[in-house]
């Protein structure tokens, strides 16, 4: 088995692979000997499975031991000619730069992303497509961001359940990513967590540009969390799948449940929604909700190819 499976990146973006070999009993065999390469040339593949893309366009990755071949698809863009996809975008503290540090961030960030796209499958009948997360340099320290994060709460009540939005984190924010990338445009949604390491305990609030926006922001604390991609899931991964996958329901064109499409059920049955109160896996959407998510581009069968 080899993860990640048919990823899509931009150029310029590396991403590890890593390749599990087991026995015909099921055990995992260490150290086995690999031999990775890339069929037509859109990357560079190191010998210890890290790519790198070079060139836009389609390729394959293939990794061959002891005889067994594991072939895996991927796709290479360039940021201008992005249509209809999530971009994940990890900022990193200035004094938070170390290759185990961001590499570990970059996978539990992954990891919260995998399990909503599962979760919008399972409750939309389609998903969002998603780059890898890709992680950019910031000029603020680890305590500048976690500051920034707890000073930004503005408690909002929500049915029976308080949340606090984080708009001075979504503008700071948004003007370190635009240190790096233009803005956007309307084909593209960009989700934005900060990198601290172990950032403090503190609430996984998060805020977007709503209806028709390109920003979604989540606090530090989000990068720490470690999502299993299905089933049941932790506390603080319920926490950070609900304050994502609620906002990024927003990015998508959704609005507040009881509010927007109470008519067409309970009240009791509106607050489960993920654009009320209700927290992944468990949450659900209301049958208006997954007919006005069906009619976005971004679940599009075709979005992100
Ligand atoms: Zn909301």
């Amino acid at each position: 088995m080899v993860t990640p499976a048919s990823p899509l990146l931009l150029k310029g973006q590396g991403t590890q692979f890593v390749a599990t070999v087991w026995d015909e009993r099921g055990a995992v065999l260490p150290g086995v000997s690999l031999a990775w390469s890339v069929a037509p040339p859109v990357g560079v593949v190191g010998a210890d499975g890290f790519f790198t893309a070079t060139t836009a366009g389609a390729g394959t990755v293939t990794v061959a031991a002891d005889g067994v071949v594991a072939t895996i698809p991927l796709r290479v863009r360039e940021f201008s000619d992005l249509e209809y996809v999530v971009l994940p975008v990890m900022l990193v503290a200035a004094d938070r730069t170390s290759v185990a540090g961001v590499r570990q961030g970059l996978a539990r960030f992954r990891s919260v992303m995998e399990h909503l796209r599962g979760w919008y499958q399972l409750r939309a009948g389609r998903t969002f497509p998603f780059l890898e997360p890709v992680w950019l340099p910031t000029t603020r320290t680890a305590a500048v961001w976690d500051q920034i994060s707890y000073a930004t709460d503005v408690p909002e009540k929500r049915g029976d359940t308080t949340v606090r939005e984080r708009i001075e984190l979504l503008r700071v924010a948004k003007e370190e990513y635009g240190q790096h990338f233009p803005p956007p445009g309307p084909k593209l949604k960009i989700v934005l967590v900060p990198y601290t390491g172990d950032s403090p305990d503190v609430w996984l609030g998060a805020l977007a540009e709503f209806t028709g926006g390109s920003f979604l922001v989540a606090p530090p604390r989000a990068t720490s969390v470690n999502c299993p991609p299905s089933g049941a899931l932790d506390s603080r991964c319920a926490d950070a799948a609900y304050a994502i996958g609620h906002e990024l329901g927003h990015l998508l064109g959704l609005e507040h449940a009881c509010q927007a499409y109470q008519d067409a059920t309970s009240q009791s049955r509106c607050r489960m929604s993920i654009m009320e109160s209700g927290k992944p896996p468990l949450a659900i959407l209301l049958p208006l909700e997954v007919a006005a998510l069906t009619a976005s581009p971004f679940l599009s069968p075709a979005a992100g190819q």
